[in-house]
């Protein structure tokens, strides 16, 4: 007695990346009313049609996963399921691989960072979000490069040195520069020196293909809520030996197998139950398995080249924006995704982005985006070329499925008047 809730012929339809909310009007403090425009995806990405689909689909059959034999026990544990496949095949997971689902990346990586072998040192660059900065117990941190070579010369250096078992933690993209970082180079230096890689996808993989396989990784992390699906959800995807041999990272049901009468007499289970004790977050991996199936049947280069044209509009209109300069930590030398982070001549970015969305209904984040050694980086060596200000923190634009030219065009004007009216 189960039901199988993928057959629906409306996600036949082409309209699963279709973003929900794409015309939610915002009233402005002029009075006007003009549609919100949202250019923040890096912070969180709206959901798309597929993400709601699934979640309205399965709401009526929704039950306990993996603990019941009735109706919605059954599809439910069937959708949970295959949402992990549909979420293997997105990553590319190997055979053997474990896809655990967690509640985003910082839980992806804090999960890894707990079924480290003993002794195990984990190499880091401060270019990180905190999330992949933090969790590392016994790291060797090594300051952002300025080039691909520079990232490569330093982790030999590094890992030359490393005795034991050893872990490269790095970010596929990241989330002040939106620049995409050297990982396939990195993890052939990494394996050269029998170390591991972890990559860091929150970023790079909403807009980019993420195949273990092809970035050379051996764990990849991302989060629902940062490609197109709700909070809540988020995968930790890799190798299965060392999650085996962990302790559980959340010690309860579902992650134990036999429990005795006495305290600590208990045996675990393997697999991804293993660390998914506790009732699991049922609509959120099953909205997750549907954006990532979506994407799957996506055309990723037209979505791509998408994504490049409005990069470039919005540097055309930010080229008319005196007192407005972009960030990089790699100068040009790499590819970037839709983030661009502004250094501001002479005004405070939170006081900006306060003005932009009051004033222009334009959602943009200011300050240091959780990747503090980076951001003072960047922002110091802008003031240093005279063009950052004396404020704290930058202003950040993000963007992806669902916006339109007209929101960055809106942006841009909205910048060049607010800076020139001195906010
Ligand atoms: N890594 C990067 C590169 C990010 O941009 C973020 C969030 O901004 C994270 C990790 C953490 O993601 P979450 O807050 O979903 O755990």
């Amino acid at each position: 007695m189960t039901l199988s809730l993928h057959h629906d012929p409306r996600h036949e339809l082409d309209h699963d990346l279709d973003v929900v909310g794409d015309d939610t009007p915002v009233r402005l403090t002029t009075g006007e009313t003009v549609r919100f425009a949202h250019l923040d995806h890096a912070a969180s990405a709206p959901c798309v049609r597929a993400a709601a689909d699934a979640v309205r689909d399965l709401l009526p059959f929704a039950g306990s996963v993996h603990r019941g034999t009735g109706l919605r026990s059954q599809t439910s544990t069937l959708e949970y399921e295959r949402a992990r496949d549909l979420v293997a095949s997105f990553a590319g997971a190997r055979t053997g691989d474990s896809v655990v689902f967690t509640r985003n990346t910082t839980d992806a990586l804090n999960l890894l960072a707990r079924a480290l072998p003993p002794g195990t040192t984990t190499v880091v660059f401060d270019g990180e979000h905190h999330a992949n900065l933090l969790p590392w117990p016994r790291q060797l941190r090594l300051p952002c490069p300025d080039s691909p070579d520079a990232a490569v010369a330093a982790l030999h250096g590094a890992l030359r040195t490393v005795r034991g078992p050893a872990l490269l933690a790095v970010t596929g993209a990241s989330n002040v520069t939106g620049e995409v970082w050297p990982v396939r180079r990195l993890a052939d230096v990494a394996h050269a020196y029998g170390a591991r890689v972890v990559v860091d996808a929150a970023q790079l993989a909403p807009h980019s293909p993420v195949d273990l396989t092809a970035l050379g990784a051996d764990y990849l992390a991302f989060s629902g809520h940062k490609l197109y699906a709700p909070f809540g959800a988020g995968v930790l995807a890799g190798r299965a030996d060392w999650l085996d041999a962990a302790p559980p990272y959340l010690a309860g049901g579902g992650a134990s197998g036999v429990v005795g009468d006495r305290a600590g007499e208990v045996t675990w289970v393997r697999g991804p139950a293993r660390h998914e004790g506790g009732t699991p977050n049922l609509l959120g991996a099953v909205a997750l398995g549907a954006v990532c199936a979506a994407l799957g049947r996506a055309d990723r280069a037209a979505l791509h080249a998408r994504e490049q044209e409005l990069l470039a509009r919005l540097r055309e209109g930010l080229a008319g924006v005196p007192g407005a300069v972009e960030v990089s930590a790699f100068g040009g030398a790499v590819p970037q995704l839709g983030i661009v982070s502004l250094a501001l001549d002479g005004h405070d970015p939170a006081a900006v982005a306060a003005h932009l969305a009051d004033r222009y209904g334009v959602g943009v984040r200011a300050g240091q985006f959780c990747a503090h050694p980076l951001t003072r980086r960047l922002t110091a060596s802008a003031r240093a070329a005279a063009c950052g200000s004396g404020a704290a923190g930058l202003l950040r634009v993000s963007f992806g499925l669902g916006t339109r030219d007209e929101d960055l065009d809106r942006l841009t004007r909205a910048l060049a008047e607010t800076l020139s009216q001195g906010e």
